[in-house]
């Protein structure tokens, strides 16, 4: 009996040093989720700043290139002017030119205000690229280190993991199957009694339960919490015997 204790107790032990890493490294993957979702969200606004540059130098791009051939179409109208025989095919073809010309103004206006709208783009693109580069090494270098204080808790959850089983290796099976079942809701699993109540829940034990743990090194039951409990006298008493 004072081995399953100690097997018992050992299990314990790692059982609370496997909470203890898993609960000081719980906060890292979602950090790590946070920052990929930041340097994503960064690298996303970038690329729309980019895009919308690249949509307005399009614009323009065809503005620019409808104008020239308009301005070669008002050339070739204008050379045929001097062709016209009769006074009203020169006024229609005059009328024609005249109108041409205006809405080639207009596109000029606007090739204007279209290249005014990139440089604004380009500004802020390149503002946003360098707040992006800055804020990116801050997160590259968070990123890294939350990677290797994980490894470093994946190697050492690996070695508790392998003292556990040898642990689990020396409590007998019904022992350890009620243990199992225990540990799944409650952090600690066996208790000791003090004072005549059970350590884990602070209850105190009806008397005659208590009386017959003081007296036999025996693992009971607490009636309260259904942790494993025993008598650290009885265990103590059993060894000097
Ligand atoms: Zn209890």
């Amino acid at each position: 009996m004072r081995d399953t204790l100690k097997a018992l107790e050992e299990l314990q032990k790692v059982d609370l040093q496997i909470a203890e890493l898993v609960k000081g490294g719980s906060e890292n993957p979602r950090r790590l989720a946070e920052l990929e979702s930041q340097l994503g969200a960064g690298r996303a606004a970038v690329e729309t700043d980019r895009e919308k540059l690249a949509d307005l130098e399009k614009q323009k791009k065809s503005v620019e290139d409808l104008l020239a051939s308009d301005k070669d179409k008002v050339k070739k109208w204008e050379a045929r002017l001097t062709e016209q025989r009769s006074p009203r095919e020169y006024t229609a073809l005059a009328r024609e030119i005249d109108i041409a010309k205006k809405q080639n103004t207009t596109a000029s206006d606007e090739i204007v205000e279209l290249a005014k709208q990139a440089e604004t783009a380009r500004d802020a693109l390149e503002t946003r690229e360098s707040d992006f580069s800055e804020s990116q090494t801050g997160l590259v270098d968070e990123m890294k280190s939350l990677r290797a204080a994980m490894e470093v808790q994946d190697a050492a959850r690996k070695v508790l993991d392998e003292k556990r089983a040898e642990a689990a290796k020396a409590v007998p099976a019904q022992t350890l199957k009620r243990y199992e079942q225990i540990v799944k809701r409650r952090s600690s699993v066996i208790v000791p009694v003090v004072s005549g109540a059970c350590n884990g829940c602070h209850m105190n034990l009806p008397p005659q339960l208590n009386n017959q743990l003081r007296t036999n090194a025996r693992i009971d039951v607490c009636p309260s919490c259904s942790r494993m409990i025993y008598s650290p006298e009885a265990f103590e008493k059993a060894e000097e015997n």
